[in-house]
């Protein structure tokens, strides 16, 4: 003991989910990985709605933007006084420091707490957050009132410039906060003990480590565990937490007394045979279905929590690329169709108009995971009603190539109880999405946000050349979603040849 640390909301947070995390971030914070370039994305999401959030209250004084914390914290007792709304006031007392999105002054000597968050739902996790916060100021003598929550309106509707009245929804969330109030002080307590101790705690991994964030220490900790083991089992984690807890931890050792659901049985089958799982009835009936020409299709979308464009909800899914590849027969040569959006504008006329040029007007249209495609020709029928009637055509020509692997129809233990398109491919073919750049449909629209200034809050975005390797970059992931299609349809129709 000894130490003296001060435990900021970030830590706290952190220490909630996982003591060992905590000691991590405060004894060896250089071994925790940073977040990468996705998931920064994320927060300056959070920051620009934050910023949004601001304009509610038009008289309210900046803190984030004074000098360094010390300063903040000065100026934040400082301002007080004046009884204006406060953003990003920062408050310290004792061995804990927290700052408050919003601090709005109400009766003569009283606050609320506004927490914004860039959500469309109040989740459980944001309480022990605000709670966290009204700790911190009522041990510094500021007396709160209420505690509320500021988050997206999923139902606002962007026409012209974006209003704040009405893009946000604001919950009071006092009594929830009230009651997580009481237990923040042995928290801390014991934090104090873990972040003093020389080594980090025992810590079983479990639920924890991804709950309610994915942990960055995740890799760290779970690296133990055999290649084909008991986490990868279909559904959700709670029969591998109890296979753990009984030592149990390749699937291939799960005692015949388990209950397992059917596609559980298959994983568990294929691990102790090591072979493939194959049914040609279903996977036969599968390919049946398909008429030539084939139309190996896939959409990359982006999302915002401000909408960009008149007509938006927030997090309303915009289309900006696809790739198509075409197949007369399933030896012949692929033709290859393709759209970019071109920069910031709204895309999604331009590429209508192409799709339904590089559709036809017959054969299967083949995707991966039909929802997706489904939902997003859906969304876009409505935003452009002269395209409907071709929307529901292409609809009731999709093909759902997810099926037969979804199904466990076909199921390979390198797989490891994942059907998605990243898994398959390089279970039935020899190509993978390893080692790419831009490699799964979230980093494909981080990356274009990033080439149309959407990136940050400052509008940032990379020089021309770095752009044109980015536009390369993303051609080349989404030519390999359709292309690896055709690789993988070629592979479940030699299995069923054998
Ligand atoms: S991975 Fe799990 S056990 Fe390891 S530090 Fe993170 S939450 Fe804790």
């Amino acid at each position: 003991m000894g130490k003296n640390i001060i435990i900021s909301k970030s830590k706290y947070l952190a220490g909630l989910q996982c003591l060992k995390y905590f000691w991590f971030l405060i004894n060896a914070k250089e071994e925790v990985p940073q977040p990468d370039f996705v998931n920064r994305f994320i927060f300056n999401q959070g920051t620009l709605v934050g910023e949004y959030a601001k304009n509610l209250y038009p008289d309210g004084i900046d803190l984030g933007k004074i000098g360094d914390l010390k300063e903040q914290l000065a100026r934040t007792l400082e301002l007080l006084s004046g009884r204006r709304p406060l953003f990003e006031a920062s408050i310290s007392s004792g061995n804990v420091y927290s700052r408050a999105d919003i601090l709005v002054p109400v009766d003569t000597d009283s606050w609320d707490i506004v927490e914004v968050k860039s959500s469309t739902q109040l989740k459980e996790e944001y309480i022990p957050d605000v709670a966290f916060q009204k700790y911190c100021f009522e041990k510094a003598g500021i007396n709160i009132r209420k505690c509320y929550l500021t988050y997206i309106n999923n139902q606002y509707v962007k026409e012209g410039n974006i209003d704040p009245s009405r893009l946000f929804k604001k919950a009071d969330i006092t009594a929830q906060v009230d009651e997580k109030l009481e237990e923040i002080g042995n928290r801390v307590r014991e934090m104090q003990e873990i972040a003093a101790a020389e080594s980090p705690p025992e810590i079983i991994i479990g639920k924890q480590c991804s709950n309610p964030y994915i942990c960055p220490l995740k890799d760290r900790c779970w690296k133990f565990l055999p290649d084909n083991n008991i986490f990868n089992l279909y559904g959700n984690k709670d029969k591998a937490i109890e296979l753990y807890s009984e030592g149990i931890l390749s699937i291939k050792d799960i005692p015949d007394r388990y209950d397992l659901n059917l596609k559980q049985q298959i994983q568990l089958e294929c691990a102790r045979t090591e072979k493939t799982k194959i049914d040609k009835d279903e996977i036969s009936k599968f390919i049946k279905k398909l008429e030539y020409p084939l139309y190996f299709f896939d959409f990359e979308t982006f999302s915002t929590a401000i909408p960009l464009y008149d007509g938006l909800k927030p997090y309303q899914r915009i289309p900006f690329q696809y790739s198509i590849h075409v197949l007369d027969s399933i030896d012949g040569k692929a033709e290859h169709r393709d759209f970019l959006a071109g920069g910031p504008e709204d895309p999604r006329e331009r590429l209508l108009s192409d799709l339904k040029k590089h559709l036809g007007d017959k054969g299967s249209v083949v995707v991966y995971y039909e929802l997706f495609e489904k939902s997003v020709l859906r969304e876009l029928a409505e935003a452009f009603p002269e395209y409907r009637e071709w929307a529901d055509s292409i609809i009731n020509r999709i093909i759902d190539l997810y099926k037969p692997f979804g199904n466990f129809h076909y199921y390979n233990s390198s797989q490891k109880g994942s059907a998605s398109v990243k898994s398959v491919l390089p279970a039935i073919t020899d190509l993978s999405y390893e080692g790419m750049e831009i490699g799964n449909g979230l980093a494909a629209s981080t990356y274009f946000l990033y080439i149309c200034g959407r990136y940050d809050t400052r509008g940032n975005c990379p020089a021309e050349e770095e752009t044109e390797r980015i536009r390369e970059l993303l051609i080349k992931y989404c030519r390999l979603d359709t292309g690896g299609m055709i690789h993988i349809l070629r592979g479940l129709i030699k299995e069923t040849e054998k």
